[in-house]
């Protein structure tokens, strides 16, 4: 079968699109990446899961994918800090009841930064090829606020160097905010200053030697606008032109409509050709909030609820990015059942394959045309729902050719598991860390009770086994007796 055309809607042109690398098979992509001044929440990670996704389906095409991902790192104004003047999102972080077990700024940054990157190994997203921090560019983002003053895009005043959205007449093009209004609601990241030329003209340089986080520029000591950082960070890596760059549906306005303006301004060419934005992820049908008791990170779901992360992650992609996904805890529990399925083809194709029979393969065609429908369904703008139904359509077929498969169906059944997996990740972790850990259980005791559960059952002392069993799901604590032997895992 010729591979399927790879088709993502573009927020720019407001239609789904081809997307054509403008270097043929090697999409060069960009991720606006999460502020790092707290643990980041399922919400962030939704976003995150499009952009692995994306990078999946290209491969799963052939293609050669450079992605990089940001981190940022340095302060930025948050909306309610415009109206009450105040703090920006690092420093609240640091003066937060959690932020006071961290010397300075820059430790609670590195802290933050770490969970953000241990969670997206336990959701099993792909490695970017960079992942570079805004506060390792702050040369290249004085050097690119003084070009953009030096042609007449941007100018100085006392408290910053601003960008002049009217010397761009393109500003406003992602996100159809043309009208004055509307560019006024520009709020983060723009300052009231009196002189500046228009309200709506965003900061590329802020003065502030009183800052937590400072650095020298000649322009005196302060600290870069947010938008600066995205800018240089995908130009440095992905050249002038990039193929395709993706955020979260708030990032259109003002956060990428002013990346478009400054780098088009720094360079003279189209800055991005595909902009991908996923709709917000809503908890119970609720906008999630720490106050409404629907906030949730991967850890509180993992290691405070016991969840396993591929369900988490089965979970988070089983909506469609470009509609409002609503995350529930039911959902969660039926994303685990799924996981259980994908596993349990797995352990039988493994064990089929080294001790099964010989004989005809059962499942090959089967399996590959419900990949391809797999693959089809990715390619049309990622259609997760339709991809993991057919994936799932996959191990029904697996588990009715069941445990005794012959080594073919075995190895047609790990092909099938392999490709899916490459392509959505949910069949396998890809890195140690995935595994679970419960939260005030002690594990020694559970592993010494199964063993005697074990030894029970072997001495044909079923009431014995069956007691450990009951014990041991009052707590909370599930047993799965499998090929591979017993596990456990806590309940949601
Ligand atoms: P931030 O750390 O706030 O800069 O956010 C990191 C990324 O997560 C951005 O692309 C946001 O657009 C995205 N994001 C924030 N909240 C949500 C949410 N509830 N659902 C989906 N994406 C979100
Ligand atoms: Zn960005």
């Amino acid at each position: 079968m010729a591979s399927p055309v790879f088709r993502l809607y573009d927020t720019m042109s407001r239609q789904v699109e081809e997307v054509t690398p403008l270097e043929p098979d090697h999409l060069r992509m960009y991720t606006c990446g999460p502020t790092v001044y707290n643990v980041a929440h399922i919400g962030n990670f939704h976003t995150f899961l499009t952009s692995d996704l994306i990078v999946r389906t290209a491969q799963a095409l052939g293609w050669r994918v450079s992605h990089v991902s940001n981190i940022t790192d340095v302060g930025h104004l948050t909306e309610s800090d415009v109206s009450d003047g105040s703090e920006d999102r690092m420093a609240k972080g640091l003066h937060s009841k959690e932020g006071s077990a961290f010397a300075n700024v820059w430790d609670l940054a590195d802290h933050y930064a770490s969970l953000y990157k241990e969670d997206s190994r336990r959701l099993n997203l792909l490695e970017p090829m960079v992942r570079p921090r805004a506060t390792q560019h702050i040369r290249e983002q004085i050097l690119a606020a003084e070009k953009l003053v030096k042609n007449g895009h941007a100018y100085e005043t006392p408290t910053g160097v601003y960008f002049s959205v009217k010397s761009f007449k393109g500003y406003g093009k992602l996100s159809g905010n043309k009208d004055q209004e509307s560019l006024k609601r520009a709020v983060r990241n723009v300052v009231t200053d009196d002189n500046k030329r228009h309200p709506a003209d965003f900061a590329l340089w802020k003065k502030d030697d009183k800052h937590l986080m400072q650095w020298y520029s000649p322009f005196g000591w302060g600290f870069p606008g947010w938008h600066l950082e995205c800018t240089v960070m995908a130009q440095t890596y992905l050249g002038e032109t990039i193929d395709l760059h993706a955020g979260g549906e708030d990032l259109v306005f003002p956060h990428h409509e002013c990346e478009i303006a400054q780098s088009e301004c720094l360079t003279g060419k189209p800055f991005c050709n595909h902009w991908v934005h996923t709709r917000f992820l809503q908890v119970e049908g609720e906008k999630m909030s720490k106050s409404e008791g629907n906030f949730y990170s991967v850890r509180d779901l993992v290691d405070e609820m016991g969840a396993d992360p591929l369900a988490v992650r089965y979970a988070l992609i089983a909506g469609v990015y470009g509609k409002p996904m609503n995350f529930t805890l039911q959902g969660l529990r039926d994303a685990a059942g799924n996981i259980e399925r994908f596993q349990q083809c797995d352990a039988w194709a493994v064990k089929a394959l080294a001790k099964g029979p010989f004989g005809p393969d059962e499942l090959g065609p089967t399996l590959d045309g419900l990949y391809e429908e797999c693959l089809v369904a990715m390619c049309d703008d990622l259609n997760t729902a339709v991809a993991l139904a057919k994936a799932l359509e996959g191990t029904r077929a697996i588990l009715r050719e069941g445990e005794a498969m012959s080594k073919a169906s075995a190895a047609s059944a790990r092909a099938f598991l392999d490709k899916t997996n490459g392509l959505l990740g949910i069949v396998r972790p890809e890195s140690p860390g995935c595994t679970p850990k419960a939260p005030g259980v002690d594990e020694g005791r559970i592993l010494a009770l199964i063993e005697e559960r074990g030894e029970a059952k072997k001495g044909r002392d079923f009431a014995r086994a069956d007691a450990i069993r009951s014990q041991l799901e009052s707590e909370g604590i599930e047993l799965r007796d499998g090929p591979e032997g017993t596990t456990w895992r806590r309940r949601v």
